[in-house]
């Protein structure tokens, strides 16, 4: 049913729509702390990217992966690199990483989940 055009990976990347590969999933920023609008449907092939109400519910699993991968790396680079740190510096480091990237983990966890379950 889903027809897959181009590389996935470059796909999720870009943003693009998981039905054509062309169409962009968000809105384009206006303004540059702008947080990001999701399009109802591709404007390319007008594949419909919000299903029924919740469906984007499961991409909060998607998220979380994201987030405790992304704390986890930046444990791991305080750990090895910076041994001298002190302990207090090490959540407060991993909580600003995770809060700097949080807009992109919204948008890469909802373009991952239609990757996932295109229809
Ligand atoms: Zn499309």
């Amino acid at each position: 049913m889903a027809i897959q055009k181009g590389n996935l990976v470059l796909n999720i990347l870009t943003e693009k729509c998981p039905h054509c590969g062309k169409g962009h999933v968000f809105e384009k920023k206006s303004e540059v702390f702008q947080f990001p609008v999701m399009r109802k449907s591709c404007e390319i092939c007008d594949f419909k990217f919000d299903r029924e109400p919740g469906y984007f519910i499961g991409a909060m699993y998607i998220s979380y992966g994201l987030a405790v991968l992304q704390g986890l790396i930046t444990f791991l680079i305080c750990f090895f690199l910076f041994p001298s740190l002190p302990t207090i510096a090490l959540p407060l480091l991993i909580a600003s990483v995770i809060l700097l990237f949080s807009v992109k983990n919204y948008k890469l966890s909802r373009i991952i989940y239609i990757h996932i379950f295109p229809w």
